[in-house]
């Protein structure tokens, strides 16, 4: 039998093995963590991701974990808002923050209704499977399967490495990534909502004192989270958070820092790597989702993009499959289906970097220089609307996608 094996049980490796097996196409999933509860998973659903979602009929199930819809987005400079701009900004559905560990855990469960479908939970895979050199052809070397860290080698026609920006199936495949220079690392921090907050519940950016955080309520019921962005040479400081935030928030947010001080978690450090591989694929084997281009958190583009990725490859993917039908696939009709997701997902995923950089350095240009900052802030009710009109305008891209990605279903 053919059989695709996935590496990662992120939102690239949880959708794509569920729209393979409901096609018919054996799938192995095969998932580092038990449970999903890692370090940190980002929550923020751009319409362009919802659609993906939709797209593949999984409306209903996202109704049954934790969701909720951004109402706006704010920005302030010192301490006067410069602009708010009110969700959806002409999408036909608002930006969404979607708890991911229940997401993930209710798309496997799907899966799991597929009799193709067989899920490894908590075991790693530490390598790739290379074919033998009695069978290797003159040409480059292909992946026949993967080493799991218990000592189990599992053979396949096709290995998906969507285990995330530190891919280990990108690095044992020797697929070079490229990365942007790294400068910013993010502090993360959670903390109880303020009463009331999730009713309009704004996606605030605050730039101030050479400072620049975002804050807004998470998909969770009550919980507020606070992304605070240092450079990525900064030392993580052991510091009176809750006295730092009240200097720096918004006016209305100030009493709120000093009651609710006791419920901020301390900082969990998250490293931005930003990068791309020139190449996504070997014979027998495709990079997806953060492994082949990890994103900036910028304006939520990582889980949107993960989802697009998987609708490409299974339209790419499901005809050389199904044409095979029991025996293997051809193997050059899968390496060339391989190199044209990557060719179809690549200039989405260029211009998303672009744009999230862009969005990035406008931002430290207001950290950067005081008097811009404070001539903004002072004149805001004078050039706030227009600065919002712009940014809206610019955001479109980043919202509905830059390619068009539709989920064959004939
Ligand atoms: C601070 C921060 C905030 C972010 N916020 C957002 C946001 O709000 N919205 C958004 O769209 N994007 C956000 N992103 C980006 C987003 O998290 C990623 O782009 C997205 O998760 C990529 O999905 P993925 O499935 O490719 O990889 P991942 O989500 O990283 O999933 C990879 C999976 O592979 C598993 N794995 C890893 N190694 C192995 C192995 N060897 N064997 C088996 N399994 C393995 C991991 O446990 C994981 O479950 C953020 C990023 C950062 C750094």
């Amino acid at each position: 039998m053919p059989r695709v094996i996935i590496v990662g049980a992120g939102p690239t490796g949880a959708t794509l093995a569920l729209l393979l097996a409901r096609r018919g196409i054996p799938v192995t999933l095969i998932e580092a963590t038990r449970d999903f509860q890692r370090q940190f998973r980002g929550e923020g659903l751009m319409p362009s991701g919802l659609d993906a979602l939709t797209q593949m009929g999984l409306d209903p199930l996202l109704k049954t974990v934790p969701h909720r819809p951004l109402s706006a987005w704010e920005f302030w400079l010192n301490d006067r808002r410069l602009f708010r701009a009110d969700e959806p900004l002409g999408s036909a559905r608002p930006c969404t923050l979607v708890s991911q560990p229940p997401l993930l855990e209710a798309l496997v469960q799907t899966a799991q209704r597929q009799p193709n479908f067989e899920w490894i939970a908590g075991t790693a895979v530490k390598d790739v499977l290379w074919q033998s050199d009695s069978e290797a052809s003159q040409n480059e070397n292909r992946v026949t399967g993967v080493h799991l860290t218990d000592g189990r080698i599992l053979k396949a026609d096709l290995v998906i490495g969507a285990d995330g920006r530190a891919s280990v199936i990108r690095k044992k495949a020797e697929l070079i990534l490229e990365t942007q220079p790294k400068s910013i690392d993010v502090l993360w921090f959670e903390l109880l909502a303020p009463p009331g907050y999730a009713a309009d519940n704004r996606f605030c950016t605050v730039v101030k004192k050479g400072r620049v955080f975002s804050l807004f309520h998470g998909a969770e019921e009550g919980k507020m989270h606070l992304a605070w962005a240092i450079a990525s040479t900064e030392p993580t400081e052991q510091k009176d958070w809750a006295t730092t935030f009240a200097a720096l928030v918004p006016p209305e947010f100030v009493e709120h820092f000093q009651l609710a001080k006791d419920s901020i978690s301390p900082p969990m450090r998250l490293s931005v790597l930003v990068g791309r591989c020139p190449r996504w694929h070997r014979p027998g084997l495709l990079l997806l989702g953060d492994a082949a281009h990890p994103m900036s958190p910028v304006r939520a583009q990582g889980i949107n993009m993960a989802l697009r990725d998987a609708i490409a490859a299974a339209n790419h993917l499901i005809p050389v499959f199904k044409t095979a039908d029991t025996s293997a696939p051809n193997p050059t009709a899968l390496d060339r289906a391989l190199a044209h997701i990557q060719t179809e997902r690549e200039p989405e995923i260029i211009q998303a970097q672009k744009l999230q950089a862009h969005e990035a350095s406008r931002g430290e240009l207001l950290r950067r220089f005081g008097l811009l900052r404070q001539g903004l802030s002072i004149f805001s009710p004078l050039v706030g609307p227009a600065i919002k009109q712009i940014w809206t305008q610019q955001q479109q891209p980043l919202r509905e996608g830059i390619t068009t990605v539709r989920l064959n279903l004939s």
